[in-house]
């Protein structure tokens, strides 16, 4: 392998992983590459939504995330919550299908935590708003 092959810049679309590059993809178990950020960003200039919220991946598996994303009609994000909670839902269905043990990073649990007690506090509010 190249040292331009295992440089950290390889990747164009996805922050390279310091820490991910002693782990494996969780989609496909290769040697991960890159930080999948589960719930993305709400726009393509913005901060990632939940940036502990990442798994370990390859670039390949990285990328068909984004045509998942797409193919469900979640690259534009008309509905905040409702799209950070959906793109973790199909990264989760597609760790799932996998079959493998996976590592998740440190403060991953803790960021699926404060995702989903923002989403249920967006939902409350949304009810009482009715
Ligand atoms: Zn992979």
């Amino acid at each position: 392998m190249s040292a331009m092959a295992s440089s950290p810049w390889t990747s164009p679309l996805a922050e390279r992983a310091d820490d991910a590059t002693t782990m494996t993809c969780a989609y496909c178990g290769a040697p991960a590459t890159d930080r999948d950020h589960l719930s993305g960003r709400q726009a393509s200039d913005s901060a990632q939504s939940d940036p502990d919220l990442w798994l370990a991946s390859c670039h390949r598996c990285n990328v068909l995330g984004y045509q998942v994303w797409e193919a469900n009609g979640l690259t534009v994000v008309e509905d905040p919550p409702e799209t950070r909670v959906r793109r973790v839902a199909l990264s989760s269905l597609r760790v799932a299908d996998n079959g493998l043990w996976i590592l998740t990073p440190p403060r991953f649990w803790v960021a699926l935590a404060r995702l989903l007690v923002e989403t249920g506090d967006e939902l409350r509010k949304r009810a009482g708003s009715r």
